[in-house]
């Protein structure tokens, strides 16, 4: 049997980048992984969605154009070019990870499914394998939600829509999540017609209630139809078309359906049950704030920690699992107030809690509230939708949701002041260049 120092079970976003960054400090590393390299950011996730989203924001800002005097001609948006140029950028991403890991001569890379076979060994293909640390990186998968007549229709989900030929006339998304509604928002702009079916009251309940709420109101703007307080009750196919029924027995014929439901835990995969890694009630691995789990031999990272699941959140992991894997110094992992965006249309950027979380944890709070276009630069770039929130009290900032242009980035000012004491105050000192988009805060340092 080989000696490693290292066994990563899933070579994806987070145990890619583990297991080079292990063998660059002299680790010996054995890479299980199923699936293409990269996992899901790379191959089906953040790479190929937000590549999407810039191809049709571009398009959306050309349109704008000649309002400021530039020339463009007839703008056109391609589909098939756009998704050619998206497939072009995951298969060379695809490829310079495969390469680069080829290049590694400390690890040694096995893609295929691997599981438990007891409490310290893992086997892959008939051989066994076993190593003083072993961490868990397998991530989550798509959850498909029990609807009569789903598996019998060929339904869309973020893995399979990039063979897409064709731009749908019609297609329609159950979940009103942020999945659902980065595809809404893309297909939208390509000039698809464009339905959501949500069980909540508004899409994307789990962002702060402005923010959920202006983005259903921009939605509607856009043409984007919301079937809210929705059920789908069944679905199926009639010449070419899939039909959805709603609980309320509405029937809507569509070219295409995508499901994006939320994920699913891939521990069931790794025959965990003779582990002794304990699972919570969703059947995510259980971990501290030192990412170990239960079995003192094995650590585990990335969406399979069922805690944030993006994908900056799985690489600091990454980071933090190796310190405390391999030093005796341990460092803890923050789950909390991780800053995250949405690349709708217009983009979110939010970093901690929302009203109503703060409002169950009895923590009183203020509101400081301004528009994104009530600014210099909002009028030079004439915006005119989008909001800017900060919660807060007299010394501490809790929270802040933006949604509009440059949100994603924007969020980030505030990011290093969350949980601060004196937050509110380093908040106030700040100085704003002119006319930046940034300056929308000045407005909140009352
Ligand atoms: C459409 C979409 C858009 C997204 N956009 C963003 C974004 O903009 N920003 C952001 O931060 N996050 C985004 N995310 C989330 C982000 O992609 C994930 O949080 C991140 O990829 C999780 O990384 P991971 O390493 O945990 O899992 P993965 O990257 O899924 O890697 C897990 C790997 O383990 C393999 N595996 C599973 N079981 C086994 C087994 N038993 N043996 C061997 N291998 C196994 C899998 O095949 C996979 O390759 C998006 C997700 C989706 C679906």
């Amino acid at each position: 049997m080989n000696e490693f120092d290292l066994i990563i079970i899933g070579a994806g976003t987070s145990g890619l980048p583990t297991s080079r960054v292990a063998a660059n400090n002299g680790k010996k590393v054995l890479l299980l992984g199923e699936g293409p390299i990269g996992g899901k950011c790379v191959n089906w996730g953040c790479t190929p969605t937000k590549a999407l989203v810039y191809c049709t924001h571009l398009y959306k800002e050309t349109l704008k154009a000649s309002k400021f005097g530039v020339k463009t001609g007839k703008v056109e948006l391609s589909f098939s070019e756009a998704m050619d140029y998206t497939r072009k950028l995951v298969k060379n991403s695809l490829e310079q990870n495969e390469k680069r890991l080829a290049s590694f001569e400390k690890i040694e890379y096995i893609p295929k499914n691997a599981k438990f076979i007891n409490d310290s060994e893992i086997e892959v293909d008939g051989e066994t394998f076993s190593a003083p640390a072993l961490l868990i990186a397998t991530g989550a998968r798509n959850f498909i939600p029990p609807i009569n007549g789903l598996e019998n229709v060929q339904y869309l989900t973020n893995k399979n829509m990039w063979s897409l030929k064709e731009l749908p006339k019609s297609i329609g998304f159950i979940g009103g999540g942020f999945i659902s509604c980065e595809f809404a928002s893309i297909f939208n702009i390509f000039g698809s017609e464009v339905s959501i079916f949500e069980r909540n009251d508004r899409v994307i309940i789990r962002a702060d209630e402005l923010i959920s709420k202006s983005l259903n109101q921009y939605f509607n703007e856009d043409g984007i139809k919301i079937y809210k307080n929705t059920q789908t009750s069944n679905v199926r196919s009639k010449n070419n078309k899939i039909i959805v029924k709603t609980n309320r027995g509405e029937e809507i014929e569509l070219d295409q359906l995508m499901v994006a439901t939320g994920f699913k835990s891939n521990a069931d995969k790794l025959n965990i049950n003779v582990s002794n890694v304990d699972l919570d009630h969703r059947g995510y691995v259980v971990v501290n704030e030192f990412l170990e789990t239960t079995n003192p031999k094995v650590w585990a990272i990335g969406d399979i920690v069922g805690k944030q699941q993006f994908t900056h959140m799985a690489l600091r992991e990454s980071k933090a699992v190796l310190n405390n894997i391999f030093n005796n110094k341990k460092v803890k992992v923050k789950f909390e107030d991780i800053p995250y965006a949405a690349f709708t249309e217009p983009p979110i950027g939010s970093v901690g809690r929302t009203e109503s979380q703060l409002k169950d944890a009895g923590i009183p709070y203020k509101i400081a509230q301004t528009e994104l276009p009530h600014c210099s630069r909002g009028l030079i770039m004439q915006l005119n939708r989008g909001h800017v929130k900060l919660l807060h009290n007299e010394k501490e900032i809790f929270a802040c949701h933006i949604i509009g242009e440059y949100a994603d980035n924007l969020v980030h000012e505030i990011v290093p002041l969350i949980g601060v004491h004196n937050g509110w105050d380093l908040f106030k000192e700040i100085i704003h260049a002119h006319p930046t988009l940034a300056e929308i805060f000045s407005n909140l340092q009352k």
